[in-house]
């Protein structure tokens, strides 16, 4: 089931509250989920410790990329090199066992492009191209790209990053809404309302927020290193993928993963910190 702008915006019409209500009653609301039903309200996420403004759980956000994910897959090649398939999922397997998700059931799909690109979306689908394997100088390269996505799933990035949208939408219909109320609200900000319709479009498809990157790439580096790789090559690849940017065709990943001299400098000072490695 995919949402349209329109079925959320009717939901929230007909959702929303018609008396006039204080902002404090509002975000009251929102928290007890009398304004809207599915409000599963503020909380703290274990595994990063942040605050995370939820209206979906992971099971409807995992609903709504079904068909995302099944048009992707018919659109993109699937690779029939069973070497590098295997190469990937066994990658794939080490790293989920070193974020504590090995016992849930994942599909992992390596597209046969040349695209420097990885990507999870809701309901444990993750997809791989060609071109990031290709990029990557060994495993534990490999294991930092798919420790970052295994981060985003943790992290539960997707549903907050469509929480965010779908929030966009109430406070457009109720008037006003505490963007001071969590982390993640007040990251946004004044996009919320830029965002919106977009947002809720392509919900799950759209670009994470820096903080759900840096969240990643840190939650990432602790994956690889407990599933034994090594995770001063995080960074390096941090680093092949700032080389590879200046040229006439930059991977992918980083349309929707800028930054990368910054986030290998702030890689290497976590995992210093960490003492995971002297790099
Ligand atoms: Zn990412």
């Amino acid at each position: 089931m995919r949402l349209s702008k329109e079925t959320i915006s009717n939901q929230v019409i007909n959702e929303a509250p018609r008396v006039n209500m204080s902002r404090r009653q509002i975000i009251c609301g929102l928290a007890a989920g009398s304004v809207v039903p599915i409000v599963t309200s503020c909380t703290t996420n274990p595994e990063t410790g942040t605050s995370q403004f939820l209206l979906v759980g992971d099971a409807q956000i995992a609903q709504m990329a079904v068909s995302a994910w099944d048009e992707m897959k018919q659109e993109t090649p699937i690779s029939t090199n069973s070497a590098l398939t295997r190469r990937v999922n066994r990658v794939w397997e080490k790293v989920a066992q070193g974020a504590g998700k090995s016992d849930e059931s994942w599909e992992i799909a390596v597209f046969d492009t040349d695209d420097a690109n990885a990507f999870v979306m809701p309901g444990n689908k993750v997809g791989v191209y060609r071109g990031i394997t290709e990029l990557t100088e060994n495993d534990d390269q490999l294991a930092s790209v798919l420790g970052h996505e295994a981060g985003h799933v943790a992290g539960r990035h997707a549903a907050e990053r469509y929480s965010v949208a779908l929030a966009g939408q109430v406070a457009m219909v109720a008037g006003a809404i505490a963007v001071q109320q969590s982390d993640t609200l007040r990251e946004y900000g004044d996009t919320i309302g830029v965002l919106g319709g977009a947002a809720l479009q392509f919900g799950v498809l759209l670009p994470y927020s820096r903080r759900h990157e840096l969240e990643a790439d840190r939650l990432g580096v602790d994956y690889m290193y407990r599933a034994g790789y090594s995770a001063a090559e995080a960074p390096r690849l941090w680093d092949l993928m700032a080389a590879r940017s200046e040229g006439s065709r930059p991977p992918e990943f980083m349309s929707t993963h800028p930054d990368p001299v910054r986030r290998a400098t702030e890689l290497r000072q976590y995992i210093n910190a960490r003492g995971y490695d002297l790099v």
